[in-house]
């Protein structure tokens, strides 16, 4: 199932919002609404539907704290894949978290500092605008003058981020900066370790402080960030030293371009593959993906040839590492890579599947 959804897209990036998001905003204007019609002023612009219009501002400003992690990501030749809105800000999906750190700290730190930005400019806005409102020192709460709420909330955005704790933007940076001293993976554990304990801190911050109640879910969020950081980052590690002929099947199953859909969907049952190989004369020609096979009618399963369907230029060597092969499947949308010797690059000597793969990932996170 589908959990995101598109509105739009930003230099290329699509943008999409979380079904979790789509609740938020609905339950906001919901409990509007209902104040408003208990009230009996139901006018949009009445003050009950300000939570609902800040919220939604909110949000267009997360996206540009997003896109600013995009660009500098995009800089360093880095592909976003999108940027998902979820209730509690935004994530932008990179094809791979740079191992460079000098890389990785200024791409975090991108996101905070337009935040911090934005808010200190609608801030000398709203002064310039209200300037009684400097004698208001609001601490996490609205003050009804919208440019003033705007620019509290991107700076509180701002600063929220920089916490040196996963997966805020500030963990990140704190970790990149640790690498930069000593090894990746060291680095990453002591991240998660005071990640882990700041998330606690908030939690008992939260119990402490009821008029804070929302840091008992944040810090409740930022542990369990911390905690998948961790682990995501120890299986890459433990996956690094994993090459793709120690997961390969070197038994081969594969059709020629003359035979015809119905023989290729056959070789693909038969193998328990995805996706179907291509080869002729001994030498591979591509890889016909399962989405395009379907997509042929069954009438004509019996007639059409494998060399008039669209074909995937992938193949893979065997001293290469598995996380090399499922970056290539995820960016392709594929199930199935082609291994082939290196001295001789048509010359296939194997088949990697997304099941071998998907055992290799459970083998190492139960290693
Ligand atoms: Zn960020």
């Amino acid at each position: 199932m589908k959990y995101s959804f598109k509105i739009g897209s930003a230099w290329g990036i699509p943008i999409e919002l979380h079904v979790t998001f789509i609740l938020l905003i609905v339950a906001v204007f919901g409990l509007s609404l209902y104040s408003a019609l208990q009230s009996g002023n139901v006018s949009i612009f009445s003050p009950y539907f300000y939570t609902f219009f800040l919220v939604l501002f909110l949000f267009v400003f997360v996206v540009f704290h997003e896109l600013a992690h995009s660009v500098v990501a995009r800089h360093y030749g880095i592909q976003v894949r999108k940027i998902v809105l979820y209730p509690i800000g935004g994530v932008s999906e990179i094809e791979e978290i740079p191992d460079n750190p000098a890389q990785e700290w200024r791409m975090a730190i991108a996101g905070p500092l337009t935040s911090l930005a934005i808010g200190a400019i609608f801030l000398v806005i709203a002064l310039i605008v209200s300037p009684q409102l400097l004698r208001v020192v609001p601490l996490l709460s609205t003050t009804g003058n919208f440019l003033f709420d705007i620019a509290s909330l991107n700076l509180l955005l701002g600063f929220f981020n920089l916490i040196p704790a996963f997966p805020m933007d500030g963990g990140r940076v704190f970790r990149a900066l640790l690498a930069e001293r000593m090894k990746y993976s060291d680095a990453t554990r002591l991240a998660v370790t005071i990640g882990r304990i700041f998330g606690i801190v908030m939690v008992i911050a939260g119990f402490v402080f009821p008029n804070y109640f929302l840091l008992i879910l944040v810090g409740i969020f930022v542990y369990i960030g911390a905690s998948e950081e961790g682990e995501q980052t120890i299986i890459s590690t433990k996956l690094a030293g994993v090459r793709i002929r120690d997961v390969m099947q070197s038994e081969v199953g594969y059709v020629s371009p003359q035979q015809t859909i119905a023989e290729a969907i056959e070789v693909m049952f038969k193998k328990r593959y995805h996706d179907v190989l291509v080869i002729k004369d001994g030498n591979l020609i591509g890889v016909v993906s399962w989405n395009e096979l379907m997509k042929v009618d069954p009438g004509q399963r019996g007639s059409l040839r494998v060399e008039q369907m669209p074909l995937k230029h992938i193949s893979i060597f065997e001293d290469e590492a598995i996380l090399e092969a499922n970056k290539i499947m995820v960016r392709e949308k594929i199930d199935l890579i082609p291994v082939v010797d290196r001295e001789a690059p048509l010359r296939v000597v194997g088949v990697l599947t997304s099941e071998a793969m998907a055992r290799a990932f459970d083998e190492a996170r139960n290693r």
